[in-house]
């Protein structure tokens, strides 16, 4: 066995003790963190069954950021009348309505006029094709491109004031600094603080995992300057110095910077170079 190897498996071990993980960054009291929302599909259970069989039911891969929603293992093909797109990733758990939120790029491929949706509002939504290992489905309707929106709990929405179903507009600094309008505050118990974008929005404004945003109110174009300075300096700051024994996979998802670096010896298991893959970090060895 190679010392790459056998580094692996002590890490695995390791992460199966579940050994603390480091501690989070904190963000300003009036900023939020951006996530990427990759094209993905919902499906319901009647469905999942159509697509992997009868009595199939979805595998966990990844948790993701919103209590209790994991991507699945399962990927299907969708298809329009002009083009298809592989592997895209189904979410769990199944829902009542199948439907899958794609880019306008990725409309565009597909070749069908998706409407910008709230997730769940699906009525008279662009029809579309689903292609799995066991079977597919033509559905008149399901196909939408995500209307950019900032999930929140109760206690958020009072520190933010802002309301359930609100529009907001959203400044995120940066490279390319863009102003997002007409974004959806959706507030319940069963969410964490956090905005999600589709990948044309984020490609935008050169926004990846681990970027910040900041409600602003009209006629306040630009962000106060104390607060602005505080954005610039966590934007700067993307690199985390990881310093412990091991690299779980624990660990990984705590640390909100994209670059993560660790010391020579550090053993990171295979299950935290999947995460990192996954949410767009990377991991180097400090020199
Ligand atoms: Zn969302």
């Amino acid at each position: 066995m190679n010392q790459q190897l056998i580094d692996r498996i002590v890490g695995e071990i390791l992460e199966k003790l579940n050994l603390p993980v480091a501690s989070a960054t904190t963000l300003p009291t009036n900023a939020f963190p951006i996530a990427v929302s990759a094209r993905h599909i919902h499906l319901s259970q009647e469905h999942v069954e159509t697509l992997f069989g009868k009595g199939y039911e979805l595998t966990k891969k990844v948790d993701l950021s919103q209590p209790n929603q994991f991507a699945a293992n399962e990927t299907v093909v969708i298809a329009g009348p002009k083009g298809s797109i592989e592997r895209v990733r189904v979410l769990g758990p199944a829902r009542a309505l199948t439907q899958a939120e794609v880019s306008f790029t990725d409309a565009f491929k597909l070749g069908v006029k998706a409407p910008i949706r709230e997730s769940g509002d699906i009525a008279g939504s662009a029809p579309f094709t689903i292609i799995g290992p066991n079977g597919s489905l033509n559905l008149e309707e399901g196909l939408i491109i995500a209307q950019a929106h900032i999930h929140m709990e109760p206690k958020d929405a009072a520190r933010l004031n802002v309301s359930d179903n609100e529009f907001v507009n959203v400044e995120v600094d940066g490279t390319r600094p863009v102003t997002f309008r007409k974004v959806k505050i959706r507030v319940s118990d069963r969410y964490r603080l956090e905005m999600h974008i589709d990948t044309d929005e984020a490609n935008a404004g050169f926004i990846g995992q681990g970027a910040i945003g900041r409600i602003i109110r009209p006629g306040e174009e630009t962000s106060p300057v104390d607060a602005k300075e505080e954005i610039r300096e966590i934007l700067v700051n993307k690199q985390y110095l990881f310093k412990k024994k091991l690299l779980s996979r624990d660990d990984l998802r705590d640390i909100e910077e994209t670059e993560i670096i660790i010391e020579k010896g550090t053993i990171v298991t295979a299950l935290a170079y999947d995460v990192a893959r996954e949410l767009g970090k990377s991991i180097s060895v400090r020199q």
